[in-house]
């Protein structure tokens, strides 16, 4: 369990203490607010705060005085409507602020994602626990042999149980001489500041990351993506979960539109029509290069 009996007894008296509002409330969201949802071995994200809900996104679009639009279905439709036609800014008028616990090399990932705001956990002010992640035994996989930025098989036997020990004694003893250096036993102590630099990407920190609908939905298309480093996928993909119960409209728009839709090039398209009339097209008479045309192939299923 990544959360202490303190923080848990904190979340369940947030969780007693509802507050009347006029504010939108989306019963999806009330559901997760606060709760922590485990990811890896030591993480966690959970909601602490949302704004707007499938309707806000739009009442903004139609910049009304009401609730926006009059029935659900004219809703849904709305948003799937902005979502197919990259109309995003009534997608900005929601937004999620996530508490999130990740290892460190996760969050390198992570902060790429410049459209949001973070705070982070301080390191100079604390002290970091003693808090590693150490992969599953199905996720320690060897170097991927046909992508540079991926892994292939899983380790197996005397190799995956050499690596799993490598990886816990380098974390215990970088953390051990972390707290040797801290320790003011009789000496002044190296500042929290300086002693942080030996610890290793694996252990865990956290941080407050609030982002809006519309950029939110960026990073989890890329992130909840198959070509993503599994360790920020998962992160990903709890957090469409989360989402997907906040504002369900603009999910399955996004999950329509985006997860499962493909964006085709001038030329792809032209190679589709001709295939659907009826010509035999190729990667030498399709004008594409290699690449492009095993692309194709993957988004037309061939
Ligand atoms: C599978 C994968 C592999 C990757 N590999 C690498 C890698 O090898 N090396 C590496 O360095 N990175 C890598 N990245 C990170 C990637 O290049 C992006 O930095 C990251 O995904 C953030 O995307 P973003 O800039 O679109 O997001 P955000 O920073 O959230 O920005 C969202 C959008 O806002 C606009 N925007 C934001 N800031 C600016 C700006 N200053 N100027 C202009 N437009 C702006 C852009 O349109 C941008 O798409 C990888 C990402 C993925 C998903």
């Amino acid at each position: 369990m990544p959360l202490t009996p303190e923080q848990a007894a904190e979340i369940d008296a947030l969780r007693a203490t509802p507050q009347p509002t006029l504010r939108a409330v989306a019963p999806g969201a009330e559901a997760h607010l606060y709760t922590a949802h485990p990811v890896l071995d030591h993480g966690f994200i959970r909601m602490v705060d949302y704004m707007g809900d499938d309707s806000a996104i739009c009442q903004a679009a139609r910049v009304s005085y009401g609730k926006g639009t009059k029935s659900v279905s004219n809703d849904e439709g709305l948003i799937r409507y902005l979502m197919r036609h990259w109309h995003s800014t009534p997608f900005e008028m929601c937004e999620i602020k996530l508490h999130v616990k990740l290892p460190v090399f996760v969050a390198r990932q992570w902060i790429r994602h410049r459209t949001a705001n973070v705070n982070e956990y301080s390191a100079r002010y604390s002290i970091l626990d003693r808090e590693f992640y150490i992969p599953q035994p199905d996720a320690l996989a060897a170097q991927s042999t046909t992508n540079n930025q991926g892994r292939g098989a899983v380790l197996t036997g005397r190799e995956a149980e050499r690596v799993l020990e490598i990886l816990k004694s380098d974390s215990d003893r970088a953390y051990d001489h972390y707290e040797e250096m801290l320790s003011e036993d009789g000496q002044q102590g190296l500042a929290r500041e300086l002693a942080r630099m030996n610890l290793p990407a694996n252990i865990y920190t956290q941080w407050y990351w609030k982002v809006d609908l519309h950029n939110l939905f960026h990073f989890l298309r890329l992130r909840a993506d198959a070509h993503a480093q599994m360790e920020i996928r998962v992160y990903a993909e709890a957090i469409c979960k989360v989402v997907a119960d906040w504002v369900p409209f603009a999910y399955g728009a996004f999950e329509d539109y985006r997860m499962g839709g493909a964006t085709l090039s001038a030329k792809a398209l032209d190679c589709l029509r001709r295939m659907l009339a009826g010509e035999a097209v190729t990667q030498e008479t399709s004008g594409m290069s290699k690449g492009e045309w095993r692309e194709f192939e993957g988004v037309i299923g061939s």
